[in-house]
């Protein structure tokens, strides 16, 4: 049974939005027609409902952490990203009914905000039944991590494991940060993930400190690694950034997505794109403004055209789970069209984890997620409020 279902506009993703266009829907929410306002009359449609409202695809969360969901208001807010590391290594461990409760609801208000798919942060299985239960899809980073070189065939034993132990959901085997894998593990992550074919995800200079030990051996990575009682005698600065120094240790043929880029320059932009055909770049702004108080340089961004999409990242890190929100904030602090924004948080989203087949864009033959955004304006005044009504 067809239902047709209309709105203010409807941005399908795959050409002009359609002023008061209709939509032939099924019963489990798979797209069967899209037509103009002019087509549905011309044809006489009866539509179902009209939406006042923006009618827009199941957004794409790239980046989350569904197992630090147990942390939301525990952590404080501005410490910068060390302090905010050992905020969560002193805190995650809880009553295991709890990280439970925390993450079933966690899925589910990602549910309720018109999230459709996931990428998912894992350090443990312990999100598997969530997951497996859970009506969205959720695409595993199993994050290996260990800047001692000694250790890094244990380490890549123990995430290809986990990895194996999430099956059958997706899942890869991937580097948490350039500061946390050694030189010698990125190998084995390579010769893992060329091996796999999956996808790739690592957090990128998310503080300025990054940077700073990368080029000059300083700043407070040095205070964390001696929290962790590691000794880094043996690291010598490449005196370059982050992202210059590690960007050729990960494999150019795989969909690669780099996360937060809050302290990414022009010269890491144009390197990464001149050397690397497959890179994502994610902005979690919210989770920025929780940690750094701060945003990445967004128009720089928009101006060397790179494909971008939006994480919410925890809730260690954030108020909510929400892909709206995460738009809603960058138009509050940044200029972005919301076309571009609307790209950010589906398609592109589902493009780098591979199923835009089935998500990302109101095209028949797709079951996306429908999702009803509140607007104002018109033009390139038109914004959104933040609120999502997700339909189907
Ligand atoms: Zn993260």
């Amino acid at each position: 049974m067809i239902s047709y279902i209309s709105a203010s506009y409807i941005y399908t993703l795959t050409g002009d939005p359609l002023k008061d266009g209709v939509i032939g829907v099924d019963s489990d929410g798979f797209i069967e027609e899209v037509m103009t306002a002019g087509e549905a009359k011309a044809k006489n449609i009866a539509v179902l409902t009209h939406y006042k409202g923006l009618m827009v695809p199941g957004f794409i969360n790239t980046h989350c952490h569904l197992e630090l969901s147990h942390l939301k208001g525990k952590i404080s807010k501005h410490t910068g990203l060390q302090g905010f590391v050992q905020q969560v290594m002193q805190q995650r461990q809880a009553d295991g009914g709890m990280i439970s409760a925390a993450m079933h609801a966690g899925d589910q208000e990602m549910l309720e905000n018109g999230i459709v798919a996931v990428g998912d942060i894992s350090n443990q299985l312990v999100s598997k039944g969530v997951k497996s239960d859970s009506k969205l899809y959720y695409h595993t980073f199993v994050e290996a991590m260990g800047f001692n070189p000694d250790r890094a065939a244990d380490i890549i034993r123990a995430a290809v494991k986990l990895k194996d132990d999430f099956a059958p959901l997706r899942a890869s085997v991937v580097p948490h940060a350039p500061y946390s894998v050694s030189e010698t593990l990125f190998k084995e992550l390579l010769a893992e993930a060329e091996q796999a074919g999956g996808l790739l995800s690592i957090h990128n200079q998310e503080t300025p400190d990054e940077n700073l030990f990368f080029q000059k051996k300083e700043g407070s990575f040095l205070k964390l690694y001696e929290f962790l009682g590691l000794n880094i005698d043996f690291f010598e600065a490449a005196g370059k950034s982050s992202l210059l120094t590690y960007l050729s240790r990960l494999s150019p043929s795989l969909n690669t997505l780099l996360v937060h880029n809050t302290f990414s320059d022009e010269e890491d932009l144009d390197f990464a794109a001149d050397n690397h055909p497959h890179l994502y770049w994610c902005l979690c702004p919210n989770a920025n403004l929780y940690i750094e108080n701060t945003l990445p340089d967004v128009a720089m961004f928009i101006r060397k055209g790179l494909k971008m999409t939006l994480g919410t990242d925890s809730l260690g890190s954030n108020d909510q789970l929400s892909i709206a929100a995460e738009m809603f904030t960058l138009q509050e602090h940044k200029t972005v069209p919301f076309e571009l924004l609307l790209q950010w948080a589906t398609i592109n989203g589902a493009e780098f984890l591979g199923i835009e087949d089935r998500f990302g864009s109101l095209a028949p033959g797709k079951r996306p997620g429908i999702n009803i955004l509140e607007f104002s304006g018109d033009g390139p005044s038109l914004r959104i409020t933040g609120s999502v009504e997700k339909i189907y």
